[in-house]
């Protein structure tokens, strides 16, 4: 089967069913709009938007494509703002960072696939010094591609195996870098000091690429993800989140709360294991997804 932003939201879209479901009785109760509420805060979109969400419901007319409507549009209107991460004729170095397991080195993948499709020449460099694994993990993952893969065996220093990786494909004349780097949690001041090396190599020693740093964001997670991003963001520059593992989780709301509070925006989902399974983040189709038209 083929992985689709529609597929992937199903969890999600059935929590929204289940509102419209209970909005479609003749007479509301106050039991009604609490359990609405509950309902509404399990997609993980937050109080703020759970509030507006109920306002609207008490201001729209009975007719329930009406409500819809209202309710879509202000979805969107909360993802306004939202810019899709394209790769012009300026080089490029995306870094991906994030928490173990959050997708990293499978996104890279995803990411090199997804820019090489579009004609790109691009490279992708094995910056988790930590464990072998995660080289070979990526290296095999290149191959697959179709793409070059800069790594250091001997080095530990992350910040070296960037500065390889930036100095070879500029000699080489590629489009794009796409760094992966090792899991960290926010409260470990050595990785989250190696990180602000990374950075400093890039912006010191290579103006010619311009920087995006992604997040990648483990959907399933949901809200409790968004506690790492902030605090990732303390310490580096954050241009956009990737919602990973979006698929079969219920909690597809967290991208509102992501925009809203910490004003990140979602540049790609992640919707299965798969090379292709990434999609470019769509506004108008995320919340067609989570919003049926029947
Ligand atoms: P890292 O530690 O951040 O580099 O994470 P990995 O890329 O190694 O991914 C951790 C696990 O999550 C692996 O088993 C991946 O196959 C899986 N994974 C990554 N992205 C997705 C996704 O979008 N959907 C699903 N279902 N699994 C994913
Ligand atoms: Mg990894």
């Amino acid at each position: 089967m083929i992985n689709s932003i529609i597929n992937a939201l199903s969890n999600s879209r059935s929590k929204f069913s289940k509102v419209f479901n209970i909005l479609s009785k003749n007479k509301i109760s106050t039991q009604d709009i609490e359990l609405i509420e509950e309902v509404l805060l399990e997609t993980d979109i937050g109080y703020d938007l759970t509030k507006d969400i109920i306002d609207i419901i008490q201001y729209s007319s009975d007719d329930s494509l009406d409500l819809k409507n209202n309710i879509k549009s202000h979805l969107v209107k909360m993802l306004q703002g939202h810019q899709e991460l394209t790769v012009k004729e300026e080089k490029t170095v995306i870094l991906l960072v994030g928490v173990n397991g959050s997708g990293k080195t499978t996104t890279a993948a995803k990411l090199a696939k997804f820019y090489c499709t579009a004609g790109k020449k691009v490279t992708l460099v094995a910056a988790d010094t930590f464990r072998a694994a995660a080289v070979d993990q990526l290296k095999i993952w290149s191959e697959r591609v179709g793409c070059r893969f800069i790594f250091n065996e001997k080095s530990t220093e992350p910040a070296s195996v960037v500065f390889n990786g930036l100095e070879s494909a500029f000699a080489k004349d590629d489009d794009l870098v796409i760094i992966d780097t090792a899991g960290r949690l926010h409260t470990s001041e050595n990785l989250m000091k190696e990180l602000v090396k990374i950075n400093s190599v890039m912006e010191n020693r290579f103006p010619q690429f311009k920087r995006t740093s992604l997040i990648t964001i483990d959907a399933s997670l949901g809200q409790n993800s968004l506690v790492q991003a902030r605090e990732f963001g303390k310490i580096c520059r954050i241009d956009g989140a990737i919602l990973t593992k979006l698929d079969g989780t219920a909690k597809g709301g967290v991208v509102f709360p992501l925009y809203d509070q910490l004003k990140i925006p979602v540049s790609f989902v992640g919707l299965g294991e798969g090379l292709d399974d990434l999609r470019a983040f769509n506004p108008i189709k995320y919340v067609d997804g989570i919003i049926d038209n029947k």
